[in-house]
């Protein structure tokens, strides 16, 4: 078991273990005690142990995702998973079993070749699975097919005092329950999950695509919200305000990606939105041949690695004017780079859930991906999207934790029983707060946890 120790490793092997694998290029100024780079499950076991005996606390790192960098936090053992990759599948039963660490492009690539299956994964390829399934996980058309958390049928866990356990819906069932939706306050530490698989649609995955000025913004965000609720079930909506690469124009840019097994019925989907779209397109296509690795490229393509980030978001009421809300973020952009994202939900939004912690939707998801290069842009990029939030979230029922720093702003990310459940869970499991948990202003929440409140309402 390799581990690098941060009073005696040298500087250089230190910092890349620290922060080598953190996606945000806003680097925080935390310091574990160590990282410990596992490469099996019985590292994990025993790197847990160590932190028991050692009396410090845990941190994890999967794909290295979190915009918050999460897995850096002071004094702890830091225990990242990215050496751990491993995936069997079960094509007969549609089921495979993966490391927290493979991200959403590798199990697919596992999957969609050789035995045309899928997972709807994160949206940008390298996000690993671990904190995207913990948290919920906004896959590929989740408004249609769900939650990915849903599609976990159990997983093998690393207690907070070092015991290896599965949880499913017999065994350990308020671990599992909390598994899928707590997020980074999850009580222990994922080695595998155990994930159901749907048929890749390769013969019926096409987009369509409508690019507006930003002058038309509100006319084209009407357009696209009258004809959300009714539209086809396999398909995904998002609108984006951006800089097309190449454009010194800012455009509103509406995408429909569908997934059906038949190019026909893929077409027929589309249709709806090409025969009513309002006129003023500087840009379209209509039903073009499409496939998760295009999508996962183009999505690549507008997060780029080695950049700064700045992410925040909220689920607007249902009843509010969705277009006058978000005009402010979609219409003020910071930088050349940067993208803001209202993301259909509905009607995925209008299921009941399955029980399980994660209970937060609407059926407008909203994010501001703040992307930009140079450290003398931190302060007003940041300040930016704060006081776009301060407005927005009066607006809001609250928020998904997989785009949140609970550092900056503090509102509700669960419905109240169930938050109240899942603080209990994470301090019957770990009541010594030995996984380091939700990292709020000062890294003081400890067994706490959240408080699930809008501040703003305080
Ligand atoms: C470019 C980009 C695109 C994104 N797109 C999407 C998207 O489409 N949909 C979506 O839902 N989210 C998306 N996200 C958010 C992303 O899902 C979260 O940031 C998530 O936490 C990343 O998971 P990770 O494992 O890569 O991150 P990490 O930073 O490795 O993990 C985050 C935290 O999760 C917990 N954790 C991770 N693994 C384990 C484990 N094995 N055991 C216990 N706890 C663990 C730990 O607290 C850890 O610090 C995106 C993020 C980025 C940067």
């Amino acid at each position: 078991m390799d581990i690098i120790w941060r009073d005696s490793a040298a500087k250089d092997a230190y910092e890349e273990a620290r922060v080598g694998r953190v996606f945000n290029h806003r680097r925080p100024s935390r310091f574990p005690l160590a990282v410990v780079k596992a490469t099996s499950e019985e590292d994990i076991v025993k790197a847990v142990k160590m932190a028991v005996e050692m009396k410090c606390r845990v941190a994890v790192r999967s794909g290295g995702h979190s915009w918050a960098a999460w897995s850096v936090r002071d004094n702890s053992i830091l225990i990242d998973l990215g050496n751990y990759k491993q995936v069997k599948v079960d094509p007969e039963n549609s089921v495979a079993i993966a490391t927290p660490s493979m991200t959403g492009r590798e199990l697919n690539s596992a999957l969609i070749k050789d035995h045309g299956l899928m997972f709807p994964g994160g949206h940008c390829p390298d996000v690993g699975l671990g904190g995207f399934l913990l948290q919920g996980g906004m896959g590929w058309n989740c408004r249609n097919w769900g939650w990915a958390c849903e599609r976990v049928l159990g997983l093998d866990v690393v207690t907070a005092e070092g015991e290896l356990i599965h949880c499913n819906s017999t065994q350990n069932q308020d671990l599992y329950w909390a598994a899928r939706g707590a997020g980074p306050g999850f009580p222990g530490v994922v080695t595998r999950f155990h994930l159901s698989l749907n048929p890749y649609p390769k013969r019926g995955f096409r987009s369509s695509g409508y690019v507006y000025p930003i002058s038309l913004y509100r006319k084209a965000f009407d357009w696209l919200l009258s004809i959300t609720e009714t539209f086809d079930n396999d398909t995904e909506i998002a609108a984006i305000s951006n800089y097309p690469e190449g454009s010194d124009e800012m455009c509103f840019f509406i995408l429909f990606v569908v997934m059906k097994d038949d190019p026909e019925e893929a077409e027929k989907a589309l249709r709806p939105a090409q025969e009513t779209r309002p006129d003023g397109a500087i840009d379209e296509w209509f039903c073009r041949e499409d496939s998760l690795e295009e999508q996962y490229d183009k999505q690549e393509g507008a997060n780029p690695e080695k950049h700064r980030y700045c992410a925040e978001n909220a689920y607007i009421n249902n009843d509010a004017d969705v277009p006058a809300v978000l005009e402010e973020a979609f219409t003020t952009l910071p930088h050349r780079k940067a993208f803001s994202l209202w993301y259909a939900m509905n009607p995925c939004s209008r299921r009941k859930l399955p029980d399980m912690a994660l209970s937060m939707q609407s059926d407008h998801y909203f994010a501001l991906y703040t992307v930009w290069e140079e450290e003398s842009d931190d302060a007003r990029c940041q300040a930016w999207v704060k006081d776009v939030m301060k407005k927005v979230e009066r607006q809001s029922v609250g928020a998904y934790l997989g785009d949140s720093d609970f550092q900056v702003r503090r509102t509700k990310f669960w419905a109240d029983d169930n938050a109240k459940r899942l603080m209990a869970i994470r301090r019957k499991w770990d009541p010594q707060g030995r996984v380091c948990g939700y990292l709020d202003e000062d890294d003081k929440s400890g067994t706490n946890g959240l408080r699930n409140v809008h501040e703003w309402k305080l």
